[in-house]
């Protein structure tokens, strides 16, 4: 245990940030290191409970009190090989996991739960300074030959696991690098795209081959992987977006959220010369009150936007836990993002009914009313309230209401199956075509980074399982999995 009386002693504390005047210049990562002796007190405030809730919280499983031991004991490499036993990405999940963890800590039931995405980062960060990640070359070879198509979070986590397990792998990747939602959709000031090739370097020495700008289905065909490979694994995510069927939806200046993310990060990298779509001295209207509406402010605040509103259909959640939703649920509480405090007015319980357009065709608002929640009939339902109708004046509008599953067409020419949810069919990640394996935001819907790792490594397993009869590839204990699965997979 690292310190007994830690958790009295030291308050929580998260490193600074810069200013948001200052931030809003760049796409920089916002945060500032934090002294090692207050990370040190960080992982001291573990109390190594009997029963560490947080282990559950997360869906890696990691193995929490004991890298916060080895942390206080300033034990870098045992903290580094505790967590990577479980996360193949401490260094993502360290920097943009919403933290299941910490709402399930025991701490949080009346005190800040302990900074474990934190302490999460700081190790993999350390682990690189201290030249501790270093390539694992698997010893033997299977010969056995397997395609992932997509290299997304969770394609790159069950390539790695693969792999490992002595395949030859082979990731199809149809951009023009690698990293999914990771490069093409999270701002470079959440995650700076630096930590994502500093990682795949290390998985290009230990043998992961990359085939970039190869779109399968378009390429190269369904056929040919099938033939050439001996296992398949699809990772191409859930990035069909939904839509907003209102009046004037066409009209010059509405976007889908990931038509102006996906083209800022190629500007910065260099990939774009400019955004086709700018929010400069625009009033910008954000449809949808979550991450990627999030996102969406934080980068139109870096244009310069002459306004930003973000507009939320459920009600406003409250600023701390319900009765309904005690520890360690998750917290159904208003959440302030970093881009939040850049600058926004956020508006919850409207409902958008229609946009307004001039002679060209150009957005110039979007007429909203006021909605009350009542449950009526045994579920929620919502009413307009008279008399509350605007038009908010609006240039630019983005559509961030969620994603409906997978783009058509990949898993189709595979000849997968699908459930009536529009998922693919799958039962132990393995599709209704037995050579084909699922993984990720495909086969579980739209989600998160540290799922995605999860569903990677899970599915490793069964395609290493399917290759060579067992698999001693590490996995979470199936207890955990088999309520996601009915979840998933009904
Ligand atoms: C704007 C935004 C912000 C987000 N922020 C967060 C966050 O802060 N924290 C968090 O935990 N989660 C966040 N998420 C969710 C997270 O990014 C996803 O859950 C995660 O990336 C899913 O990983 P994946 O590997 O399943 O799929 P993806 O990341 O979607 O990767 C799929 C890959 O498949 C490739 N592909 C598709 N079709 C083909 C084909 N035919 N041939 C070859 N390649 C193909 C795609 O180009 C892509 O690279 C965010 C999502 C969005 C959209
Ligand atoms: S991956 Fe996410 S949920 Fe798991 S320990 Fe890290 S921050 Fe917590």
């Amino acid at each position: 245990m690292a310190d007994k009386e830690g958790f009295l002693k030291y308050k929580r504390q998260l490193p600074g940030s810069r200013s948001p005047e200052e931030r809003k210049k760049d796409y920089k990562e916002i945060y500032k290191p934090l002294e090692s002796k207050v990370l040190n007190e960080q992982a001291a405030r573990c109390m190594d409970c009997g029963v560490p809730f947080c282990h559950n919280g997360c869906p890696l499983g990691n193995v929490i009190p004991d890298f916060n031991d080895a942390v206080y004991h300033k034990e870098w490499e045992l903290a580094y090989q505790i967590l990577r036993g479980t996360n193949n990405f401490p260094e993502f999940t360290g920097r943009i996991c919403p933290a299941p963890c910490e709402a399930s800590c025991v701490l949080g039931i009346n005190k800040d739960p302990v900074a474990i995405e934190l302490i999460e980062k700081s190790i993999a960060e350390k682990a690189y300074e201290l030249n501790l990640v270093k390539p694992n070359i698997p010893e033997e070879r299977t010969g056995k030959k397997v395609a992932v198509i997509g290299s997304g979070p969770s394609g790159l986590a069950a390539a790695d696991q693969i792999n490992q397990a002595g395949h030859e792998v082979t990731v199809f990747e149809k951009d023009k690098e690698v990293g999914g939602l990771l490069r093409y959709g999270i701002p470079d000031f959440k995650l700076e795209k630096w930590v994502i090739d500093r990682r795949v370097d290390v998985m290009n020495e230990e043998g992961v081959i990359f085939s970039k700008d190869t779109e399968v289905g378009f390429n190269i065909k369904a056929e040919n992987i099938l033939q050439n490979f001996d296992a398949v694994v699809l990772t191409t995510g859930a990035q069909h977006p939904r839509d907003l069927k209102i009046n004037n939806r066409d009209a010059k200046g509405v976007h889908f959220a990931m038509e102006f993310l996906g083209r800022q990060n190629k500007v910065i990298s260099g990939e774009l010369e400019s955004n086709p779509i700018h929010a400069k001295d625009k009033h910008v209207i954000v449809i949808g009150g979550g991450d990627t509406g999030s996102d969406c402010i934080g980068t139109s605040n870096r244009h310069g936007a002459a306004s930003i509103t973000q507009l939320e259909l459920l009600p406003k959640p409250p600023q701390s836990r319900k009765t309904l939703n005690p520890w360690p649920e998750w917290p159904m509480t208003l959440r302030t993002s970093s881009s939040h405090e850049e600058g926004a007015e956020r508006v919850w319980s409207v409902l958008t009914k229609e946009f307004t357009k001039d002679e060209n065709g150009n957005v110039t608002g979007l007429t909203v009313v006021d909605i009350e929640w009542k449950e009526e009939n045994g579920r929620m339902q919502f009413f307009e309230i008279e008399g509350t109708e605007r038009t908010l004046p609006c240039d630019l509008a983005f559509l961030a209401i969620g994603y409906l599953g997978p783009k058509a067409g990949l898993l189709e020419a595979f000849g997968v199956e699908f459930l009536e949810n529009g998922l693919p069919k799958s039962k132990n990640y393995q599709s209704s075509v037995p050579k084909v394996f699922l993984a990720g935001d495909m086969r579980r819907g739209q989600s998160l980074v540290v799922w995605a790792i999860a569903e990677g490594r899970e599915c490793a397993v069964e395609v290493d399982k399917f290759l060579q009869g067992e698999s001693s590839l590490a996995r979470r204990d199936q207890s955990f999995y088999s309520y996601e699965e009915e979840v998933t997979q009904s």
